[in-house]
């Protein structure tokens, strides 16, 4: 799964509860595995007569298990309370006995069963869905861009809520996917296409995943689409988008081939299934690695996206096809050890985009999961391995491009290998993975995984260096101190993660000379320690942490002059970046302007040009202004998006001349909304006409309409209110400007705003609640209040008026 990183923060994601327990316990790999007594074989799931305004269909599920005990009289199967059952019948046909417990279907064979014992029996029901909960069904709802569609979404825990399985990662089964659906409509599902018969105003599909993988991977899209063929050495790789869309598909997806066999080359594992298909649906949160049948959200970049590096191209795709590998070839047993499928999924397209371009790339890729990494930590430190952990993602990639770095290349690719073909088709735990690199290398890492799986946390150094100079030798001695804390507070059940008092890893210290660098590998293992380095002239760079082998932050006071010489030699760009940023706090000095200035021009990658340009605009104009203004002609977009942002902070008269060509003209969307930002900034009395141009300027995701609008929020024009309201059509943010535009005080927003509430799409409905919970309640709850209190009785549609009445109830607590 891939959330988009807007909606993570939009949405705020509660993380499930976590159980009371010990921190041992914690670190036992099977601690949440569930526990069940069968072996589910297979499933042949029927669905037809799908029906949108009761969001219902009917189904019938013919299960095939093995008891894993003797006397097996009564099995569990989970089944969302709203399918109802019209009959259970056993292979025979003789109806079977059942009762019906919340979400559970227990069923009683006709006579008990011994161990090894298989049972074959059929669920037939007629299936309800609260929408959203396992199927989505959506109508056009007068939006464009919005056929009507079904989709599912198994992970976690809510494939049950449309057939009957055993819905825990723990169990891997075969199954059929047979949908009947109108004639117009695809209906795509996982493994081989087996057949396709037309039955008047319907037609019958037949997919059958031969080769097992775990019950929430199951999915079924329903909707008129396109079908685009590609391939990989034979295997169907098939890109399914909406009539629409097509012409925008070839160009976004590919790239898919080459993707499937750079990751078969570098895990020794030929892509596993029968095919790769990727679907995209509408209101989807980001993407859904079902089993060889991707479901992807419908923002497909047009021909300039591509300018901006959109994240659909260069992290979605990407991403989930490494799933295919790392979730469903082998698939965690129990979602506490998650991290072994997002982890890897979201390592793999760094390995991706550094075998294809180079070093540079796979580093510009981890650190911007670096950067996320933060932000995470800032709000809670837990462990990868634990319920519900919330850095699966970056801490994941950021451990395994660690590990990668310490086995080295081969060492690693061969212990992952080991790992895929020792759990094949079949669940693993954290300590698996430990034990296949055990396997391959010898070395045992529990240290590693204990400071880095097990606890919370990652090194936090601070580093002072002292040059001696005594009777013509020169000795450099590096005071290392480990300061993060172990102060994490247990939580209302009692759990309390710990944080390593010292992270133990090898680094290597690279100090220049005027007679070349001397190169020094250390074991990092003590809160502090000492290290003395031999020169034979005065150091002229220090890098703690030469090629950046240690996730870590770093604080080392050095002299500017060190500073300018690593940012001129050093080729990685964490420890570029580290420098920028030291080098940005130093707007005074013209030896760290000078040196900013010249990156923002020359380095030889457009990240730390970009890095270069953004430090630049704390420093006086007079030291930033040219080197921004050249920085706007860069062949990179983010770079010169960069330029026009830093360059309208430093101010001058050169912002006007400069952005103007820019909002004109510039290829790149990005780059468009930046200099809007720049002209509304630097003109207020230009700043209506600008918006008003960037409000009717079209762009992908509408990245610049998104910049009018947020520039109406900040020099507060509402004398766009009326054009604000007429774009709620398809976009969200418009109705959040209402929201904010609200909070400062326009009662005019606020009455527009709650007619949303009563929008006849359902879709823009949920819109104006999510405005009123995240923008007015964020910026005046007591007004959010008042306002949801005078409508809710005025709400027509049920839902919303439950909603709304949910909404209204928290925010009085
Ligand atoms: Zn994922």
């Amino acid at each position: 799964m891939r959330i988009a990183r807007f909606l993570v923060s939009a949405s705020l994601l509660a993380a499930p509860a976590l159980s009371a327990q010990s921190n041992a316990e914690l670190m036992a790999n099977d601690h949440y595995t569930r526990s069940h007594d069968y072996d589910l074989i297979h499933q042949r799931i029927t669905v037809s007569g799908f029906n949108w305004d009761s969001t219902s269909f009917n189904g019938s599920v013919v299960t095939t298990l093995v008891a894993l005990r003797s006397a097996f009289d009564s099995l569990i199967l989970d089944e969302g309370a709203l399918l109802e059952n019209t009959s259970v019948v056993d292979r025979a046909g003789h109806a079977l006995k059942t009762s019906r417990h919340g979400d559970s279907l227990v069923v009683f064979p006709a006579k008990a069963a011994g161990f090894g014992d298989t049972l074959v029996f059929t669920v037939t029901y007629r299936g309800r869905i609260k929408n959203g909960s396992g199927l989505t069904f959506i109508t056009t709802d007068g939006m464009t861009h919005r056929p009507r569609q079904i989709w599912s979404q198994g992970e976690d825990h809510d494939n049950h809520f449309w057939f009957p399985t055993y819905d825990f990662p723990n169990d891997k089964m075969t199954w059929e996917l047979i949908a009947t659906v109108d004639r117009n409509d695809m209906a795509v599902s996982n493994g081989r296409l087996v057949s396709d018969v037309k039955q008047g105003s319907t037609h019958t599909l037949t997919w059958n995943q031969d080769r097992p993988s775990a019950t929430y991977l199951v999915s079924l899209v329903v909707a008129p689409l396109a079908k685009i063929h590609d391939s990989w050495e034979g295997i169907p790789v098939d890109y399914y988008t909406y009539h629409a869309d097509s012409a925008n598909a070839w160009r976004l997806f590919h790239e898919t081939p080459d993707m499937i066999g750079v990751y078969s080359q570098l895990t020794g594992v030929k892509y596993p299934w029968d095919k790769y298909a990727q679907t995209t649906v509408a209101d989807f949160f980001g993407g859904m690695e079902n089993v060889s049948a991707t479901t992807l959200v419908d923002w497909l970049p047009d021909a300039r996206a591509y300018a901006d590096r959109p994240w659909y191209s260069y992290i979605l795709i990407p991403h989930e096809l490494a799933h295919q590998w790392f979730g469903d070839y082998v698939t965690t047993n129990n979602w506490a050890n998650m991290w072994l499928n997002e982890g890897f999924a979201e390592f793999m397209p760094g390995q991706y985009w550094g075998t294809r371009l180079g070093a540079h790339a796979e580093q510009d890729y981890y650190l911007d999961e670096y950067r996320q990494y933060l932000g995470i930590e800032g709000d809670r430190s837990m462990p990868l391995a634990s319920s519900g952990s919330n850095n699966i993602y970056p801490k994941g990639a950021l451990v395994l491009e660690m590990l990668k770095h310490y086995l080295g290349e081969r060492r690693f690719w061969a212990s992952i290998h080991t790992y895929l073909a020792t759990h094949a088709l079949s669940g693993a735990t954290s300590d698996d993975l430990r034990q296949a690199v055990l396997a391959t290398t010898g070395e045992n890492l529990d240290w590693f995984w204990s400071e880095w799986v097990y606890q919370a946390g990652y090194p936090q150094f601070t580093v002072t260096a002292t040059s001696d100079t005594a009777g013509g030798s020169h000795t450099l001695t590096l005071d290392i101190k480990q300061t993060q804390q172990d102060s994490l507070k247990a939580d209302s059940t009692g759990l309390k993660y710990t944080v390593p008092q010292a992270f133990r890893m090898p680094a290597t210290i690279r100090v220049g000379t005027a007679t070349g660098d001397v190169v020094q590998q250390v074991w990092l293992d003590a809160r502090e320690q000492k290290v003395s380095i031999p020169l034979t002239s005065a150091p002229t760079m220090v890098i703690f942490d030469d090629g950046n082998a240690v996730l870590k932050r770093l604080e080392f006071n050095e002299p500017t002059a060190w500073l300018t010489n690593q940012l001129a030699q050093d080729a990685d760009l964490w420890n570029r970046a580290w420098v920028i940023e030291a080098l940005g706090r130093r707007p005074t000095d013209a030896a760290a302007g000078a040196a900013l200035a010249n990156a923002a021009q020359h380095a030889d990658y457009y990240l730390t040009r970009v890095q270069a340009a953004q430090a630049l605009d704390t420093f006086p104009a007079a030291v930033a202004a040219p080197a921004l203004m050249a920085a706007l002609k860069d062949t990179s977009a983010a770079v010169r998006g960069a330029a026009i942002r830093a360059l309208s902070r430093v101010g001058g008269a050169d912002v006007l001349s400069a952005a103007r060509p820019l909002f004109a003209s510039d290829p790149s969307y990005d780059v468009r909304a930046a200099a809007l930002a720049a002209l509304v900034r630097a003109d207020p009395p230009g700043a209506h006409a600008v918006i008003a141009q960037g409000l009717s300027t079209p762009s992908y995701r509408d990245a610049i309409q998104s910049a009018a609008l947020r520039a109406i929020f900040g020099v507060n024009d509402t004398t766009f209110i009326p054009k604000i309201d007429s774009m709620v059509a398809d976009q969200q943010l418009p109705v959040h400007l209402l929201a904010a535009l609200g909070a400062k005080g326009n009662t005019h927003a606020l009455d527009l705003l709650a007619g949303h509430l009563n929008d006849s799409r359902r879709t823009v409905r949920q819109w104006t609640l999510q405005a009123y919970r995240f923008t007015l309640a964020g910026q005046n709850k007591a007004l959010a209040v008042t306002q949801l209190k005078s409508a809710v009785d005025g709400i027509r549609f049920d839902d919303t008026k439950q909603a709304a009445g949910d909404l209204l109830k928290e925010l009085q607590k």
